[in-house]
């Protein structure tokens, strides 16, 4: 399986780094290393001195498929969770100016903590999803779904316009505004709705 992350996809957060608006969504892959699964603690890298949380709903895929057309994109999901995408903020910055890839920022092992999943038909509507995320009780992003400015349809044509879609693939789907830095010893839980979706420690 792969991981599909999008990024810049809340032009709140956009903002936050006065990066300009894309005009098709921005995305890059993480191995499955990256994931980390039942709250496992997440144990800081001693390669970075700036790890980011960014929490992001995540989709599961169902189906296999290739050029999917935006209407039928909802046919290929029909299980969302959450995800942290942690960001070392330090090497990210550093390869942005020199214009290269951004891999060692975010596909290190442990970098994808990952919920369980739960049907879509119990939460409702894809595009008016409530979600945040709290560090040690007190929350520091919010989001809803519907604030995407590439909405998961869109996002599932656009991918798999490039890369064939696989039946447990995962998709990031960008980050709200809020995004932080760790340190060890914090907590973070995260939820849609009023579901407690993740909840582990840095350590
Ligand atoms: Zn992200």
């Amino acid at each position: 399986m792969k991981i599909i992350a999008i990024g810049r996809n809340y032009i709140d957060h956009a903002k936050e780094f006065n990066n300009p608006l894309p005009k098709e969504p921005i995305f890059f892959m993480m191995p499955e290393t990256a994931l980390l699964r039942k709250n496992q603690p997440f144990f800081y890298p001693d390669f970075s001195t700036d790890i980011h949380y960014e929490v992001e709903v995540v989709i599961k895929i169902n189906r296999l498929g290739k050029n999917i057309a935006t209407e039928f994109a909802h046919r290929y999901y029909s299980e969302i969770g959450l995800g942290i995408d942690f960001t070392a903020r330090d090497l990210q910055k550093n390869c942005k100016e020199k214009g290269l890839p951004w891999e060692i920022a975010k596909s290190f092992d442990g970098a994808a903590p990952i919920s369980n999943f739960l049907p879509l038909e119990k939460i409702g509507d894809i595009n008016n999803i409530n979600f945040r995320l709290e560090l040690n009780g007190n929350i520091v992003q919010q989001g809803n779904t519907k604030d995407m400015i590439f909405p998961v349809d869109q996002l599932i044509a656009h991918v798999s316009k490039f890369t064939t879609l696989k039946i447990g693939d995962l998709l990031f789907t960008g980050t709200p505004a809020g995004v932080g830095p760790v340190k060890i010893g914090d907590r973070l839980t995260a939820y849609i709705e009023n579901e407690k979706m993740l909840d582990f420690i840095i350590k």
